[in-house]
C-alpha cells in the first residue's frame, strides 16, 4: 500500500514548485532516511534530510539489528519497490532453529533462564550497513550532506526557517527532528528535557563467524552471559546470506560484509580492570579490557575462546546515556523521530524498530498536512506524538527492565538472588497448572498452617522445582 493511497493530488509536482508542503528532516539516520524515502516522491510534498556528515556512512554501519517481521513488513509495504529490493540483502540468514531467541547464563556455561517471547518468534537480524546502503538507494535527489543544523527561528508567516552551521539556511513549513540521541532540534523544541550521563558502558567487537566459531556460541541465537560482578556479555550473530561462513580468522581486521558474532561486553565503569577512562582507551586495550574479563573469573572453555577471538578493529565503545521522557508537546511545524524523542537502553535491540515505526506513522501523518488547515495540522501531528510517545515509552521500560536484571549482580549475594529469582520466575512461567496448583497449595499450608505436615510439602514442592529447573548447561 503506498502512503498516498487516497490522496488525489490538484497540484502534481511539476506544476509550480511554490504550492508544495515544504519539509526539512535534520538528520540522516535511520528514521531521517526512510522519511526521506517515503517523503520525496509524495505529490503535494517536498522533502530533504539534512545530514551533519559528509560521508553517508556512519560510524555504527558495521553493527547488527534486530528487527521484527512486522517491522519489515511495514518498510516493504510503504519504501519504493526498488529501495526495498536494496533493503532485503540485509536480512540475516535465519537460523537452523528458525528463530532468534535468548538465553541467560552463568559464566561456568550453566543455563538458567531462555527468553522467548512470541516477538522473538519471528525476528530477523539485519546488517546495518546494509541496511543503510539500501535505504540510500536514489536519495540523491533529497539527501544534502555535510549539513549540520545548528538552530531555527519560527517566523510570523507559520513556516520556519532552518539555519546550518556553514551558514546557509532554509524555509520550511514542517521541521522534523530525527538528529538522534543529542538531537539540537529537541534541545530547541523541549529545552528542559535533559540527557543523562550513565555510568554503563559496552564494549563491542565482532568474531568471524566460521564453522569453528559457530561450535563455541553457547546458543546459536543469542547468549546474555551475566557475571557475579555485574560485568555480562551479549553474544549475537548476523550470517551474511550469500556467505554465511568467514572464510578465515584475521585477529586485526574484518570486512563490513563478512558474517560475524557480536559480542557486547557491558559493565559499570567502575568495574573496568584498566584504570584508564575507556574513551581514552585504544581499540587494542579495549580489547586486552575483555580478554582480562574472562580471565578474572571462571569461565566456560567456549565463551574464553571466543573472546580471544575479538578483532581488533571491529571495536566500538559507548557509555550509555539516557534522555528524560518528554510529555506529548504541541507544535503545527516542529516534531521528533527516533532517538530524537527519547532512546532506550541498548537492550532487546528495540531503538532502531521503533525509530523505522516513528518514520513510518510520520510520513503517514505528514502527507496529509498539505491539505489541512493549521489547527488540523496541530491536532494530527499531536495524534502522532501521542502514539510514537507512548509506543517508545513501552519499549524504554521493557528494554531498562532487562538492563537493570544484567547490571543488578554486582556482588556475588545480588547475582545469586537475580540468577534464582530468573529461574523460579522462569519455572513458574513455564509448568503446567497442575504443578502450579501443587506448589501454590504447599505454599498455603506452609503459610497458614505451619507444622510438620506444612514443611513437609513445601520440601516436596522445592524438590518438584528443583527437578524442573535444573537448566541445561552448556556442552564444551
Ligand atoms: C552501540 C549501539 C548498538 C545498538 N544496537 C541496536 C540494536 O541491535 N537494535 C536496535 O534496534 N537498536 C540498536 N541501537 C539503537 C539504534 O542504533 C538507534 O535507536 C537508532 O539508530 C536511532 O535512529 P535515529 O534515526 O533516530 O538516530 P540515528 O541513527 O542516531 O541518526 C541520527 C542522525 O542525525 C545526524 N545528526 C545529528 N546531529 C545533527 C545535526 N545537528 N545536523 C544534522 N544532522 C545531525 C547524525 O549524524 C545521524 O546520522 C544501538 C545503538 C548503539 C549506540
Amino acid at each position: 500500500m503506498a502512503l498516498t493511497d487516497g490522496i488525489v493530488p490538484d497540484n502534481p509536482k511539476m506544476e509550480g514548485k511554490q504550492n508544495l508542503f515544504r519539509v526539512a528532516i535534520v538528520g540522516g539516520g535511520i528514521a531521517g532516511l526512510i522519511l526521506g524515502q517515503l517523503l520525496s516522491n509524495c505529490p503535494e510534498i517536498e522533502a530533504h534530510v539534512y545530514e551533519r556528515n559528509s560521508e553517508s556512512e556512519d560510524r555504527l554501519a558495521g553493527y547488527r539489528i534486530q528487527l521484527s517481521l512486522e517491522t519489515l513488513q511495514q518498510l516493504q509495504s510503504h519504501l519504493p519497490r526498488e529501495t526495498w529490493n536494496k533493503v532485503l540483502p540485509s536480512i540475516g540468514k535465519t537460523p537452523k532453529e528458525g528463530y532468534y531467541h535468548s538465553c541467560f547464563m552463568r559464566p561456568d556455561g550453566h543455563i538458567f533462564y531462555t527468553y522467548l517471547p512470541d516477538e522473538f518468534r519471528s525476528t530477523a537480524a539485519v546488517s546495518r550497513l546494509r541496511l543503510r546502503r539500501g535505504l540510500l538507494h536514489g536519495s540523491s535527489s533529497f539527501l544534502r550532506l555535510g549539513k549540520k543544523f545548528s538552530e531555527y527561528e519560527e517566523l510570523e508567516d507559520g513556516s520556519v526557517k532552518v539555519h546550518f552551521a556553514d551558514g546557509s539556511s532554509c524555509i520550511c513549513d514542517l521541521l522534523i527532528g530525527a538528529d538522534g540521541i543529542s538531537s539540537r532540534v529537541r534541545r530547541q523544541l523541549l529545552p528542559h528535557i535533559k540527557t543523562v550521563q550513565t555510568d554503563v558502558a559496552i564494549i563491542y567487537f565482532k568474531v568471524p563467524y566460521t564453522r569453528e566459531v559457530e561450535s563455541m556460541i553457547p546458543y546459536k541465537t543469542g547468549s546474555l552471559v551475566l557475571y557475579p560482578n555485574g560485568q555480562e556479555i551479549t553474544i549475537m550473530t548476523w550470517q551474511n546470506p550469500d556467505q554465511p561462513y568467514a572464510r578465515g580468522l584475521d585477529p586485526e581486521h574484518i570486512g563490513p560484509e563478512t558474517s560475524y558474532v557480536m559480542l557486547g561486553f557491558g559493565s559499570r565503569l567502575e568495574s573496568f580492570v584498566n584504570p584508564k577512562s575507556p574513551t581514552e582507551m585504544s581499540p587494542q586495550e579495549l580489547k586486552s579490557e575483555c580478554i582480562m574479563r574472562v580471565h578474572g573469573h571462571p569461565t566456560h572453555p567456549s565463551v574464553k575462546a571466543l573472546v580471544e577471538l575479538i578483532v581488533t578493529d571491529s571495536c566500538y565503545m559507548n557509555i550509555f546515556r539516557m534522555v528524560d521522557v518528554p510529555s506529548s508537546w504541541d507544535s503545527g511545524h516542529i516534531t521528533l523521530a527516533g532517538d530524537a524523542a527519547f532512546n532506550m537502553a541498548p537492550f532487546l535491540g528495540k531503538g532502531a524498530a521503533c525509530a523505522m515505526m516513528d518514520a513510518v506513522d510520520l510520513a503517514q501523518t505528514v502527507v496529509r498536512l498539505p491539505r489541512a488547515t493549521v489547527h488540523e495540522r496541530q491536532v494530527m501531528l499531536r495524534r502522532y506524538v501521542d502514539v510514537m510517545r507512548t509506543r517508545r515509552l513501552k519499549e524504554r521500560k521493557r528494554s531498562a527492565f532487562v538492563m537493570n536484571i544484567c547490571f543488578f549482580g554486582t556482588t556475588p549475594l545480588r547475582a545469586a538472588l537475580r540468577d534464582y529469582g530468573m529461574q523460579v520466575a522462569n519455572y513458574w512461567l513455564t509448568s503446567s497448572v497442575s504443578v502450579k496448583i501443587l506448589v501454590a497449595v504447599g505454599m498455603f499450608i506452609f503459610l497458614f498452617c505451619g507444622g510438620s505436615l506444612g514443611e513437609f510439602l513445601a520440601k516436596i514442592g522445592r524438590h518438584v522445582e528443583n527437578m524442573a529447573i535444573r537448566g541445561p548447561t552448556m556442552a564444551v
